[in-house]
């Protein structure tokens, strides 16, 4: 079986790693989480790197942060992972989806004014799958109706938006360095920002609200969401091999592109002119005139030893989330993607033998299911 993703890990990471346990930091103080931050931050163009225990985590101390109102809406993806929506309804907030935009899978900014209301305090930004969204739009809107931004960044760890680095929009921008993201510490996570009083806050909320003063007296609940030493050695000598990370997924999308180019009515990922796609994952959309969706495409490749994973499926379809979704709003583009859509083995590790055997199978299987 190709699998759909493998950590890129290798001897500076196992190096740093080790010298890490031997000095006998292992919990979440030590030289590597000042250095992991401290480059990280850098990485992004931030004044302010606030590591912490994974990307879900790190939006919900991004959305504690802001300290918005009792009842304050913010504007969120429909198309994502529960992690956003469920970041803002822990902090007692209501998030108001916003459907895709059908080129680009992330959300259609064009949608984004008419959502905002007499509530509405921020917008959660998420790029989707290795390409950035239309960033001049939603500061813009920002700017105009007095909203901040927090911006997801988790999928496009390097990613430029004309010119701008992606972790370098939003009052607040977080990352998840889980193990099939592009810079992986196994667990992880980072908020990043230029505010200084915002940075104060999360690395306060990150760790209890222990206050500096008084050891034990607290004036305000956090929480544990500290990040620990080991995994910031691992991260550290992630960031360092960054731009070999990006030229890898540069020529893994560029092969997946030219082998599956001629193929019909098939949806590749998105490419713009005004932003890069890192190819985080390499995602498939299914056009109308297969008579069968990505569930049945999937289960083809799977017997064909092709890993897959689906797309996200919408928040409005989300059970525990219908206490959160007004019935009355439909997103027909998040319903598409996540029926006919799927990613194909794409993680740092795969080999070149990988990727055309993964796109052949994935021909044959639409030939097959096509009854053709
Ligand atoms: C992976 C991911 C997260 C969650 O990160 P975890 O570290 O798994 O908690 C959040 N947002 C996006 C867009 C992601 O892709």
């Amino acid at each position: 079986m190709i699998p759909v993703s493998e950590p890129w890990i290798g001897e500076a990471e196992e190096k740093y790693l080790l010298d890490a346990f031997r000095s006998g930091w292992i919990s979440s103080a030590g030289a590597y989480i000042d250095k992991f931050e401290r480059e990280w931050a850098r990485h992004c163009g931030r004044k302010h790197g606030i590591s912490v225990s994974n990307g879900t985590t790190a939006l919900e101390a991004a959305v504690a942060a802001l300290e918005l109102p009792v009842g304050s809406e913010i504007i969120v993806p429909s198309f994502t992972i529960i992690s956003c929506a469920q970041a803002i309804i822990r902090n007692g907030l209501m998030p108001i989806y916003i459907d895709s935009d059908p080129k680009i899978w992330g959300m259609d900014v064009t949608k984004l004014e008419s959502l905002v209301s007499s509530s509405t305090r921020a917008i959660m930004v998420v790029h989707i799958y290795g390409h950035p969204v239309d960033m001049d739009v939603v500061l813009d809107v920002a700017k105009r109706r007095d909203l901040k931004i927090i911006e997801d960044a988790a999928e496009v760890h390097g990613a430029r938006y004309k010119g701008r680095i992606c972790g370098g929009f939003g009052d607040l921008s977080t990352f998840s360095f889980y193990a099939n993201k592009i810079i992986c510490t196994g667990e992880g996570g980072m908020v990043v920002t230029d505010d200084d009083e915002l940075a104060r806050r999360l690395r306060s909320y990150r760790n209890l609200c222990f206050r500096e003063d008084r050891r034990f007296l607290h004036t305000e609940l956090g929480h544990n969401y500290r990040f620990t030493n080991l995994q910031a050695a691992i991260g550290l000598a992630q960031v360092e091999k960054i731009e070999q990370a990006l030229k890898r997924k540069e020529w893994m999308g560029g092969l997946y592109n030219e082998l599956l180019r001629e193929v019909k009515d098939l949806e590749l990922p998105p490419r713009t002119d005004w932003a890069d796609n890192v190819y985080w994952v390499y995602g498939l959309v299914l056009g109308d005139s297969y008579p069968f969706d990505a569930t049945a495409l999937a289960e083809s490749l799977k017997q064909k030893g092709i890993q897959t994973r689906p797309f996200f499926l919408g928040m409005h379809e989300q059970p525990a989330l219908k206490a959160f979704t007004s019935p009355g709003r439909t997103f027909p583009v998040t319903e598409r993607l996540s029926r006919r859509g799927l990613y194909l083995p794409s993680g740092l590790t795969i080999t070149e033998d990988q990727v055309r055997a993964s796109a052949d199978a994935l021909k044959a299987a639409l030939r097959e299911l096509s009854g053709r």
